[in-house]
């Protein structure tokens, strides 16, 4: 019997997307992804990127903070039990996708810990395979893979991860080779600032790399990162090669100016990269049309449908303007809604 819907991913969208299709009754199956050493460094792990984050601050209905006078003062006194549950500080990226991930398997989604590897939307039912080699028909699909962190593509980076060359200071931060030394972020968006912020509380300063002479961060993150002693931030200025050996891994970054051509030397003991995001979509390659970064389209506007009737896509995978998890979440509810007025309409 093929499944009614096969949700592939699970950050906000994916689980938003289970929620929904599991309170409809569509018993929706979800590859979470693989849990492999390639899925490590290139980020792609279940749970996607916000479980790669620390505090989120935006996400409606988490605020920061001790909650405990918030609720003690907003909740009639016959809700107050729900004080107790609550002291502590908001909500950090892994819990709430863990808590979404429950929130669906607690409506009967059945997860899967595997990658799709390939797919076939030629045939209906749908044909997917897993790197595993499971192999599942669909009546419908919703794709919610996301993006990942990209890299600057230099050999010296390639050579230097896993030895000092990371894409997410809150996976690696922490380790101790990256303790009380300088270390290098590269970018200036909300994620190098964030980076920077998170890593300044291990590092003796933290070099901010940004190839402009303004950040592109949110105006409050932009503050943060002047605000904050150990970030020092070097502006106009691209990483050129990044410096190490084989015994210590990084030591440090040579710099280039984007103004003059000159360079100099930085020593450091790790190389963050934050410099925006490609989509997951090469298993999609030629399967559905997709924007020139690759981003899968939406075809039907204010909709969640793909090129391909039947198959539907929700939050990074398709969005490089938003990118926010309450908007992947609302995306992946869309999609839901998409999938279960389409399988109603085909009388699936
Ligand atoms: P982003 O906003 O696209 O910023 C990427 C940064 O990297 C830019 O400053 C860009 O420089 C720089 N860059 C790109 N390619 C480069 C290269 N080859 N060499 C050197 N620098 C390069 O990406 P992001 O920071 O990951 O943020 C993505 C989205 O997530 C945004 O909407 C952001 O607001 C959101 N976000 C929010 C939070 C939060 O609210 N807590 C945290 C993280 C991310 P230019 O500026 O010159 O283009």
């Amino acid at each position: 019997m093929p499944e009614h819907v096969v949700i592939v991913g699970s950050g906000p969208a994916g689980w938003a997307a289970a929620i929904y299709t599991s309170r409809a009754n569509l018993n929706p199956l979800a590859f979470e992804g693989a849990v492999t050493e390639d899925n490590r460094l290139q980020g792609t792990l279940p749970l996607g990127q916000l479980a790669l984050t620390t505090e989120v601050e935006n996400y409606p209905g988490f605020p920061a903070g001790d909650l405990s006078e918030y609720y003690r003062t907003a909740l009639p006194s016959e809700h107050h039990w729900m004080i107790d549950m609550h002291q502590k500080e908001g909500c950090s990226g892994p819990e709430l996708m863990h808590l979404m991930r429950q929130q669906a398997t607690n409506f009967g989604t059945k997860v899967v810990t595997d990658d799709i590897v390939e797919v076939d939307f030629d045939v209906h039912p749908f044909k997917l395979k897993s790197m595993g080699g499971q192999e599942i028909e669909a009546l419908s699909v919703i794709i919610a893979t996301g993006a990942r962190a990209n890299y600057l593509g230099l050999p010296s980076e390639e050579k230097y991860k896993n030895a000092g060359v990371s894409a997410c200071a809150v996976c690696d931060g922490a380790l101790p080779r990256f303790r009380n030394k300088p270390l290098v972020v590269v970018g200036g968006g909300d994620s190098a600032v964030e980076e920077a912020d998170y890593l300044s509380k291990f590092a003796s300063t933290v070099y901010l790399i940004h190839r402009r002479d303004e950040l592109r961060a949110s105006k409050i993150m932009a503050q943060r990162a002047i605000d904050n002693p150990k970030i020092d931030i070097q502006w106009n200025s691209v990483v050129d090669e990044i410096l190490g050996n084989d015994t210590d891994g990084v030591t440090g970054v040579r710099l280039k100016s984007t103004v003059d051509e000159s360079t100099r030397e930085v020593e450091a003991g790790g190389a963050f990269m934050a410099i925006g995001h490609t989509p997951n979509t090469n298993f999609l390659e030629g399967k559905l049309e997709m924007t020139d970064k690759k981003y899968l389209k939406w075809t039907v506007p204010f909709r969640t449908n793909t090129s391909v009737e039947g198959v539907f896509a929700a939050g990074d995978v398709a969005d490089d303007y938003y990118r926010q998890a309450v908007t992947a979440a609302g995306t992946g509810c869309m999609a839901a809604l998409d999938a279960e007025r389409w399988l109603a309409a085909k009388g699936l």
